[in-house]
């Protein structure tokens, strides 16, 4: 039978973006290096990139691309040089989750043992969630909207479909997992918010598996400190989950750890770090890969079914983390050079 050769689109990005993209590379050279997972690499311009090659942050050969991968892998972009710009590397982001239908972003927050002294938060080992969070409607995108001086108006808008593609997203997480999703919401003053639980209601049953708590996000904010443990797949809208999820990448000690994913309705999902380009880092050898390796990881795991692969790259970052080997942001003392080529080596190692 003829091996399949998996189609990844690459988009470097900013910044200190193309060193998190040079070693989520090499990772994912390492881990598939003599084994059946073949694949061919497509770089194109995307953010600051496309602006400076052609004063476009989504030129039309990036987005078609784009479009003909099995998956995407995104380093951050933007920066100072593109700030206050007409054409900006976010319009860019923008662009491309609409015209992909991104509609769920995954952020998992990780806590290993290795991570756990490394974490601001006391007590918090064995830590393993994910926030899905509806990511195309909801406050952020409803209309009418208007802004004034003495009133302002937004709207927070979701119909029935938008609910039950992100709940099913989360349901199905849940599936591989721990079998127990939490909706978040706040059902005590927003009409948005019961509607959700009226869908959720309605699709629980075809999940006989997964138990399904309701939780409002005030009460949800605390928790993630207090317990986060209490946690599996939280699933949550559009303004929620931006917030509560930047909250949970306090938990692991530092943002420079925490990979997304963000799922499409019909075409490839796209893979990218949670945080931005780090231009304050940049060519100076410091910025977390891990981050950037996390994402390879939920590629192999979410867009090709090779979990085998993905629990190869966490145990030989888990190993490297426990040796004392990280970078500035976890408190250590290892360039992001020595990071990566540590991950490799243990990759290597269990190769052989
Ligand atoms: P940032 O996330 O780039 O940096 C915030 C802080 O975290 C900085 O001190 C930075 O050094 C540190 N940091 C971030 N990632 C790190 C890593 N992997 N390792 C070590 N330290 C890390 O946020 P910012 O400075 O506000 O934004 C910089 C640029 O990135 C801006 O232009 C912003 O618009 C853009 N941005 C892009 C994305 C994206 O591409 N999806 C997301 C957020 C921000």
């Amino acid at each position: 039978m003829e091996i399949q050769e998996h189609q990844i689109t690459v988009l470097a990005g900013d910044y200190s973006g193309p060193e998190m993209m040079k070693a989520g590379l090499a990772v994912l050279a390492a881990v598939s290096a003599g084994t059946d997972f073949k694949y061919r690499l497509h770089a194109y311009p995307f953010g600051g990139q496309g602006i400076d090659q052609g004063g476009d942050p989504l030129p039309a050969a990036t987005l078609a691309g784009c479009r003909q991968a099995d998956a995407i892998l995104l380093s951050a972009i933007g920066g100072p040089r593109y700030d206050g710009a007409t054409a900006t590397p976010e319009q860019g982001l923008l662009r491309l989750r609409q015209a992909l239908g991104l509609f769920a972003n995954l952020r998992p927050t990780q806590v290993t043992p290795a991570l756990a002294p490394l974490s601001p938060v006391k007590e918090v080992a064995d830590v393993d969630l994910v926030i899905v969070r509806e990511l195309t409607a909801g406050i952020y995108f409803g209309q009418p909207r208007q802004e004034g001086d003495q009133q302002a108006l937004d709207t927070a808008t979701y119909t029935r479909a938008e609910v039950a593609r992100i709940l099913r997203v989360g349901f199905e997480l849940a599936c591989q997992r721990r079998h127990h999703v939490t909706i978040v919401d706040k059902a005590n003053v927003l009409a948005t918010s019961r509607l959700w639980r009226r869908v959720a209601a309605e699709l629980a049953p075809q999940y006989p598996t997964v138990k399904v708590d309701y939780r409002y996000v005030d009460a949800t904010a605390m928790q993630l400190i207090n317990h986060p443990q209490a946690f599996d797949v939280i699933i949550t809208a559009n303004l929620f989950g931006d917030i509560l999820s930047d909250e949970a990448a306090v938990l692991p000690g530092s943002l420079g750890v925490i990979p997304s994913a963000s799922l499409g309705l019909t075409g490839p999902n796209l893979y990218e770090p949670i945080h931005g380009s780090a231009p304050d880092l940049v060519g100076q050898n410091k910025v977390n890969p891990l981050s950037m390796i996390n994402s390879v990881a939920w590629m192999l795991r979410q867009s090709f079914g090779r979990a085998d692969l993905a629990a190869r790259i966490d145990q030989a970052c888990q190993a490297v983390l426990a040796a004392g080997i990280y970078t500035a942001d976890l408190g250590g003392t290892a360039t992001t050079t020595e990071v990566t080529q540590a991950i490799v080596d243990a990759l290597t190692a269990q190769a052989e």
